[in-house]
């Protein structure tokens, strides 16, 4: 971080602004409405100025600026339309250690002033370290557009009663679990949707009551009961996640993730939750399956929230159903987020459309993993022409699944296609006939994870492939304008 972002309390403490002019009045605004005492150092005022001192609002110095303006002041803010002035307000705040701002000049200033979306008590600052002042105000736009009016008035009715929970609710988890219900809850709805009203002026009797009983009904359940959520986090790109996904991992107080799960996802969940890695290796799947199952159940009776972050969908190859059945025979409440599984993801990254009128009526997903299964898998099916077979954990018996195909009768110029970390910016794709592709993927050095492919569709590949290419680029930029909104 360039800049360390803070709130500062302004309130009934002494700013000084140099420059009487427009810019001069807009920041005045600002710091006015921070309840700052403000003094005003310029030659002129400007009319709207004017009126503020005459109103009582702001203190006018009729004067060129002194470095003795700054006596004791907590802030300074430089903004008249001469740089030197400024450089010379600039290089006396800073002798004096008060933060200075220069108007629109960041070289100057010792801090900068974010985009504000303000719902008091709630205030959201956006700022680019100066480097996209244009980029900033568009995430401003999105966010005043994205945030109930009524926000602030739901922050200050929750603000008014901290005290009331904190003393009723004495365990910080339960507490934490009280307020994200309450902020799902019937009493948040009606007050953003103007049904109950609660500013300062009108404090509603009513609605606190509500809310008391409300409190008291968490207390006379006891602990609150834990939950968990079995969540699909996508092939890697943490774009692919859904609403939902990130709503899990943001409300979690643990999570417990796989080695498929990438660090890019991972950076989305919630700063202050617990990370616990129950990544499997081979040969002892069996007895960590085991051991995460009763993590599970032991995290949800301590009350706890725990999002199961599983690589992929959770119910496709990722042993959620085994999950799932432990926490229902012990009574335990969850919810399943399906995710981007890795074939629709690999498939879409790599330009290979799984399936296509001229080349496959027919999609399976299979998994090539572990010993003996291979060999009870319908090979006769499998290498029938006219559809596409997705085989999951497939990379290490490549040979094999390749040799079994074409023993079962497809024929060896058939194509397939290997993706290694698909969806990564790491992605790569190599394709092949039956014939050629064990030899290729290891000349590549392709390592797990990786996904096999095999159907003519993924011939597609050469003239689709966008992901990873010279497109790159461009993609990224559409992605950054389709966030801020053109
Ligand atoms: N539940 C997951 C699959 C878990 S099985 C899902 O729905 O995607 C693990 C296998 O998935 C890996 O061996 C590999 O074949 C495949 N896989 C998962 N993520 C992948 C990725 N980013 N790139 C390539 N293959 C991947």
């Amino acid at each position: 971080m360039d800049y360390f972002p803070i709130f500062l309390r302004l309130a009934g403490e002494p700013v000084l602004v140099v420059g009487g002019g427009e810019v001069a009045a807009r920041k005045i605004e600002l710091l006015l409405r921070a309840g700052a005492q403000v003094s005003v150092v310029a030659p002129e005022l400007s009319d709207a100025l004017i009126q503020k001192v005459a109103a009582g609002e702001i203190v006018h110095l009729a004067a060129e600026f002194q470095p003795e303006h700054l006596h004791r002041k907590r802030l300074a803010i430089a903004a008249t339309d001469k740089r030197s002035v400024n450089a010379w307000v600039a290089h006396q705040a800073e002798s004096q250690n008060i933060p200075v701002n220069v108007v629109d000049d960041r070289e100057l200033s010792r801090f900068i002033v974010p985009a504000i979306v303000d719902r008091s008590p709630v205030v959201i600052a956006v700022g680019s370290s100066g480097d996209a002042p244009v980029l900033t105000r568009r995430l401003r736009e999105k966010l005043e557009a994205f945030l109930p009016e009524r926000l602030g008035m739901l922050a200050s009715v929750a603000g008014r009663l901290r005290e009331t929970v904190k003393r009723r609710i004495v365990d910080a988890s339960s507490r934490r679990r009280f307020w994200e219900r309450f902020f799902d809850g019937p009493i948040a709805a009606d007050l953003l949707a103007g049904r109950v009203q609660a500013d300062e002026a009108t404090q509603e009797p009513q609605l606190d009551q509500r809310i008391i009983d409300s409190i008291a009904n968490a207390v006379d359940r006891g602990a609150m009961p834990g939950e968990v959520a079995l969540v699909g986090a996508g092939p890697g790109d943490p774009g692919l996640l859904t609403l939902r996904a990130l709503r899990a991992m943001q409300n979690a107080d643990v999570i417990l993730y796989d080695r498929l799960v990438s660090p890019e996802v991972l950076d989305l969940a919630r700063r202050d939750a617990e990370r616990i890695y129950v990544g499997k290796s081979a040969g002892t799947a069996h007895v960590v399956q085991e051991h995460i199952n009763e993590l599970l159940v032991r995290l949800a009776r301590e009350g706890k929230r725990v999002c199961r972050l599983k690589g992929g969908d959770p119910f496709i190859f990722g042993r959620g159903g085994e999950e799932l059945e432990v926490l229902a025979a012990n009574g335990i409440r969850y919810e399943v987020v399906p995710g981007v599984t890795a074939a629709a993801g690999c498939a879409s990254y790599a330009g290979i459309p799984l399936t296509h009128r001229d080349h496959a009526q027919m999609l399976t997903f299979v998994t090539g993993h572990c010993k003996g299964e291979t060999e009870q898998l319908d090979w006769q099916m499998l290498a029938r022409p006219g559809q596409t077979v997705v085989f999951y954990m497939g990379l290490g018996h490549l040979e094999n699944i390749l040799g079994s195909l074409r023993e079962h009768g497809l024929d060896k110029q058939r194509m397939a296609a290997v993706i290694e970390q698909g969806t990564h910016a790491t992605q790569r794709v190599v394709t092949g006939t039956l014939a050629e592709l064990a030899d290729k993927v290891k000349a590549a050095g392709i390592q797990s994870p990786a996904l096999l492919i095999v159907g003519e569709v993924t011939r597609l590949h050469a003239t689709l492939r966008w992901f990873n290419t010279g497109g790159e680029q461009r993609s990224r930029h559409d992605e950054l304008w389709n966030l801020v909104g053109t």
